[in-house]
């Protein structure tokens, strides 16, 4: 999978999913907006910080 913006970080190869990193929460969970508080389900493989509320277009972070 392909990343946009730039490389944060190294790259992980093969290990993902537990013990990967501070995003890597495991499956499932939600993603919310730190400014109003909508929220959505994570999409396995599109980090939380890469997601915009729907709603105001802030940067969403995991809940
Ligand atoms: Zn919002």
């Amino acid at each position: 999978m392909s990343r946009r913006g730039g490389g944060r970080g190294p790259p992980q190869g093969g290990g993902r999913g537990r013990g990967g990193g501070p995003y890597a929460a495991g499956p499932g969970g939600n993603c919310v907006c730190p400014n109003c508080g909508k929220s959505v389900s994570h999409q396995a493989g599109v980090p939380c910080y890469q997601r915009k509320c729907p709603n105001c277009g802030s940067t969403m972070v995991r809940q």
